[in-house]
């Protein structure tokens, strides 16, 4: 169904909750950092290496990733999509904290319950991007500037029309700004100018807000969180002309015991069933 409605979307890991059932496999020191590190590699040769060594190093972790995840589904390196570096299940984790008692409630109640929830989140996003006085978002704005910084004294080479060779430390980047991509692999897959192509852009006098993706502008924060969230009417204001199908609940087999209380389950936790 997802894969119908969202055709270019790509179903990946949240790598914290799979870097917490690797350690069902493997309790080693050092196992999840490392994991987590090699995780967010961008060149998929240097992924390679790493991976081979956190093999030798966790053999029974690396085990339980080949045994359960393709590649793809858990490395940047690998990522068959755009991920735009942000990677995280923060609203799920936050909605799973917040239902833990509104679940217990009838249908609409849990609905009222998620409205104002829901409005509440739109609302706090919503000022704190309308106050924001900078192009980008402010993780993103600061993450340019740092950027920016790095490019500082690196060297650069005209290769032709916006392509340019830039070499810092002994090592060298070709970037390409009208595909907007870089060797190094940050530029094409953050949608953020690398400190390559920010020098590249300094030699070639395009704007650095040229080379961003448009969803990480203030402007797109603030559209993100425009629309309103509107709660369940009363009911006696419910339209009259709709003929609601009479839904039966489900045929349950009643369980002896206490009623144990399963959370929704993440991401991660999926590859456990
Ligand atoms: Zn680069």
């Amino acid at each position: 169904m997802v894969s119908t409605v969202y055709r270019n979307a790509h179903h990946g890991h949240c790598t914290w909750h799979l870097s917490q059932n690797m350690k069902t496999r493997c309790k080693k020191k050092g196992a999840t950092e490392m994991f987590l590190h090699i995780a967010k590699i961008y060149k998929t040769f240097e992924f390679d290496i790493a991976y081979n060594d956190f093999r030798n190093r966790y053999p029974e972790a690396a085990q339980y990733l080949d045994e359960r995840e393709s590649l793809d589904r858990w490395t940047r390196a690998y990522c068959p999509k755009t991920s735009y570096n942000i990677m995280t299940t923060n609203g799920v984790e936050s909605i799973n904290a917040r239902l833990l008692e509104e679940r217990k409630l009838p249908i609409i109640a849990l609905l009222d319950s998620l409205q104002k929830l829901a409005s509440s989140w739109f609302a706090r996003y919503r000022h704190a991007s309308i106050a924001s006085n900078t192009n980008l978002t402010p993780t993103i704005e600061g993450n340019l500037r740092s950027r920016f910084t790095d490019a500082q004294g690196m060297q650069f080479f005209e290769l032709g029309c916006l392509e340019f060779d830039v070499r810092s430390r002994g090592h060298s980047a070709i970037v390409d700004l009208e595909s907007k991509r870089c060797t190094c692999r940050v530029f094409d897959i953050d949608r953020i100018s690398c400190a390559h192509a920010i020098a590249a852009s300094w030699l070639a006098k395009i704007d650095l807000y040229d080379m961003c993706s448009e969803y990480y502008f203030t402007m797109s924060w603030c559209m993100a969180y425009s629309e309103t969230v509107y709660p369940v009417p009363e009911e006696n204001e419910w339209p009259h002309n709709i003929n609601f199908p009479l839904v039966l609940p489900h045929l349950l087999e009643k369980r002896v015991g206490t009623r144990k209380q399963n959370r929704i389950p993440l991401i991660g936790e999926f590859s456990k069933r």
